[in-house]
């Protein structure tokens, strides 16, 4: 593989176009998305006419006149046809934190005489820290266990509640079977909640085909919606009308205008609803949800699994002499949208890549992840990142004491 193969690959690309969508800066190489996804060029105007049009001049009437009541159920919809959802079995709220709480606390009280909530520990922290919090605020003798990939299967016995995990884990991109894992604790009386962080938009998802229970994922990743854009929460049909809110806010009220002072809970999902919908982050949300239902998904999907093999193949050819080691499967299938590398000076490496342009992640301890969003990521693109990746290895660039320097936020 030589850069002018590259090109072809680009040249012959059926998602090529959606690259001129978004507003990238000249010069950068993205592979952060599954950490921030870019902007869509779309975004700006349609956040400056809910502002300026809708909240500047329509003011409290648009939330009937320009449907802004609706954001939760409308993009909430949108986003279940990317994760094989049917209507109304998702919606759009809060963060993807407060949503796995919500969705826990629930899924707990389906299952009044089980205690163990059953996580692995490698699990996305929030994800582990939400469950802590849940287990010790209920005080009634829940637990979180944690069991590896190998002895996950066997811990799913009749004291598990619920199984919650990360479909794609967040740092080596490996995928759960989802359907084996579903069906193993349906089979022991447990219930599900899959986090999609990483997965909506990324890899193809089939809840209903799955039979899963519950899912949370996440707005500002492949999804596009901007930073700290809300969070979707997903629950089965079966089992909207016995879910019990643990937050019972008035937007989840039977008639939250009817300013009743008793808390009774609304039909469906719209119960899981707990305060004012954020409108304007909804409306971002909305363009990068819009974006993705116009690509196609088994084309993602391809094109998705080719820039990470690309991505994995040049760094073991062009930069094998520097200690780099596969973090994520080898097997495409078996990962989502990313690729991995442990590496002792990771954290210099990616600081050293970001100057020149080149924007991926550094996850402790010794993780460089890199995503590749195949709707602005091309296969050249992965050339130019591994030439510079092989330069700062050469020139020993990263090792200048400013890429040492860790910041808050990597
Ligand atoms: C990014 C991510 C989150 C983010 O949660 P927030 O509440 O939006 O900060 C949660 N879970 C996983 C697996 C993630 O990757």
């Amino acid at each position: 593989m030589d850069v002018a193969a590259c090109r072809a690959l680009d040249a012959a690309d059926p998602l090529a176009r959606f690259r001129d969508r978004f507003a990238l800066p000249d010069g950068v190489i993205y592979l952060d998305g599954n950490s921030l996804g870019a902007l869509p060029r779309a975004t700006a105007a349609r956040v400056a006419s809910v502002v300026e049009a809708e909240w500047g001049r329509d003011l409290i009437g648009s939330w009937t006149a320009h449907h802004w009541i609706d954001l939760p159920r409308r993009v909430g919809d949108k986003i279940a046809r990317l994760v094989g959802a049917a209507p109304g079995e998702v919606r759009v709220a809060d963060s993807t934190s407060v949503n796995l709480f919500k969705l826990m606390a629930a899924a707990l009280r389906l299952r009044p005489d089980r205690r163990v909530i059953l996580s692995e520990p490698d699990n996305f922290p929030t994800d582990l820290y939400i469950a802590q919090g849940l287990v010790d605020l209920l005080g009634q003798g829940h637990e979180l266990r944690l069991a590896g990939p190998d002895g996950l299967a066997d811990a799913i016995d009749g004291d598990v509640a619920l199984v919650s995990l990360t479909h794609v884990n967040y740092r080596s991109g490996r995928i759960h079977d989802m359907a084996e894992v579903t069906r193993r604790a349906r089979a022991a009386g447990a219930l599900t909640l899959w986090d999609l962080a990483h997965s909506a938009g990324a890899v193809p998802v089939d809840l209903d085909g799955c039979d899963a229970d519950f899912a949370v994922g996440c707005g500002y990743k492949y999804l596009n919606g901007g930073p700290g854009a809300p969070s979707f929460l997903f629950a089965a049909a079966r089992h909207h009308d016995t879910l019990t809110p643990p937050l019972s806010g008035w937007m989840g009220h039977a008639a939250p205008f009817a300013f009743d002072g008793n808390y009774r809970p609304a039909d469906g999902l719209d119960r899981m609803l707990v305060g004012t919908p954020p409108v304007i982050s909804l409306a971002a949300l909305e363009v990068g949800v819009d974006l993705m239902l116009e690509a196609d998904m088994a084309a993602l999907r391809a094109k998705s699994m080719a820039l990470g093999t690309l991505f994995a193949d040049l760094v073991s050819a062009r930069c094998g002499a520097h200690g780099f080691r596969l973090a994520s499967p080898a097997d495409p299938a078996g990962r989502g949208s990313q690729v991995c590398f442990a590496h002792a000076q990771g954290y210099a490496i990616v600081q050293a890549l970001i100057r020149r342009g080149v924007i991926g992640d550094f996850r402790a301890p010794d993780i460089l992840r890199f995503g590749f969003a195949p709707l602005y990521v091309g296969y050249a693109d992965v050339w130019r990142a591994v030439e510079h990746l092989r330069a700062v290895m050469e020139s020993g660039e990263w090792d200048h004491p400013e890429f040492h320097r860790r910041a808050a936020v990597t």
